[in-house]
């Protein structure tokens, strides 16, 4: 195996571990160390990394894990990934995990907050509304609360006390966390060829469970590879993939896109890890105020965010056009309220705005996707074959 197949391997591993292995042999290294596992999307894990935990992804079993006790706690008309959540607790996946942040996103997930705690899973459960309103003065001062309030659970399983000068230093780490992943996605606008989108996504996704640090060595190592001049290009369109934000998609069905005809130029598949879009200020006396004006004034918008003065439908075709993309595929979990309820907004701005798009729903565990790959190939060759 050369050193890109070793590296790839490696995060492939750590992407789909569903024992999170690496998280449980960091913590093993010291008695004080705490793991808090996240649920999508986004969960600023600077401040747990100041005190000594370690934030951990849970986005479900996926197409690995059958679901036998989990459907006993949901009806059939809810999404999957709460389902595989459940299952992979009480079989005991998660038994090293000290507590859980369920992060606002939807119904469900309160739902399932509420299900911990009453199976007592964890030593802490926290529903951690994020802010719905952008002032900094109230919503940014309400965001400083609630992670003041999971850095006081923190304090009662180790002790530690958050320092600025700690924070700061992890707020550097994942600044330098946030770069490395970003510039992946610009050479692949450019050269998308250089690495796959299932790569990309098992790197990124390695990257929520295992220490920073380690996924920082990883990230400076692959950039490098594929800042040189590899692969080759094929003929391709190239799109944004919109809609994926929280049950993800099987990796087949991520596989299946490129193989289809589209090179996947940007999207929302481990939205968490690139939620802020731009470097936060690690030199603040006051960094927990930092990180909520980043969340306030630079965060990625999300169907599970109402910001009312800056529309997402905009910010969408935005990024389809920085990303010179010829279309937009609009991917929604079954059953996904927030997803399913956007993709109306969105689809009305773009016949407007002449931006090309198709919709599509998946299952995490659904394996077969022959007809999401028709679909998409006809995309594909329809814009390649009569192009304006
Ligand atoms: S997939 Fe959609 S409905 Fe299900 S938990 Fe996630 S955001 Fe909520």
């Amino acid at each position: 195996m050369n050193k890109i197949e070793n590296l790839l391997e490696k995060c492939k591993e750590y992407a789909f571990d569903l024992d999170f292995n690496r998280a449980k042999q960091w913590k093993s290294e010291d008695d004080s160390r705490v793991l808090v596992g996240y649920m999508p999307i986004y969960f600023p894990r600077e401040i747990l990394h100041a005190v000594g935990a370690m934030g951990v992804g849970v986005f479900g079993g996926g197409d690995r894990k059958q679901i036998i006790k989990g459907d006993a706690y949901y009806q059939s008309y809810i999404c999957h990934i709460p389902r595989s959540i459940i299952e992979l607790a009480l079989d005991k996946h998660m038994d090293h995990l000290d507590g859980f942040i369920f992060p606002s996103i939807c119904d469900v997930i309160r739902n399932l907050s509420g299900i911990f705690k009453q199976l007592k899973i964890g030593r802490f459960v926290k529903y951690m509304d994020f802010p719905q309103n952008f002032l900094p003065e109230v919503g940014g001062k309400f965001y400083q609360d609630e992670m003041k309030h999971v850095l006081k659970y923190i304090k009662e399983l180790n002790g530690v006390e958050l320092t600025t000068e700690n924070l700061n230093h992890s707020i550097e780490l994942y600044n330098k966390n946030r770069r490395l992943i970003e510039h992946i996605y610009n050479v692949r606008q450019e050269f998308p060829w250089r690495l796959s989108i299932e790569d990309v996504y098992h790197v990124v996704r390695a990257g929520t469970v295992i220490p920073v640090e380690e996924h920082n060595e990883i990230l400076e190592e692959l950039c490098a590879i594929i800042d040189e001049d590899i692969g080759t290009p094929m003929d391709k369109i190239k799109v944004v993939v919109s809609g994926a934000f929280c049950e993800q998609p099987s990796i087949g069905l991520i596989k299946a896109i490129e193989e289809a005809g589209c090179y996947v130029v940007d999207d929302d598949y481990v939205l968490g890890s690139r939620m802020i879009l731009t470097d936060i200020d690690s030199k603040s006396d006051n960094p927990l105020e930092a990180i909520s004006n980043a969340y306030i004034y630079h965060s990625q918008y999300s169907s599970s965010i109402y910001d009312v003065h800056n529309p997402k439908e905009y910010r969408l075709a935005k990024i389809a056009k920085q990303r010179s993309a010829d279309g937009v595929i609009f991917a929604s979990a079954s059953f996904c309220d927030p997803s399913l309820l956007d993709a109306p907004i969105f689809q009305n701005a773009f016949d407007k705005l002449g931006i090309r798009y198709i919709a599509f729903q998946y299952s995490e565990n659904i394996n077969q996707y022959k007809v999401i790959k028709e679909q998409v190939g006809t995309f594909s060759d329809s814009i390649k074959l009569w192009e304006d």
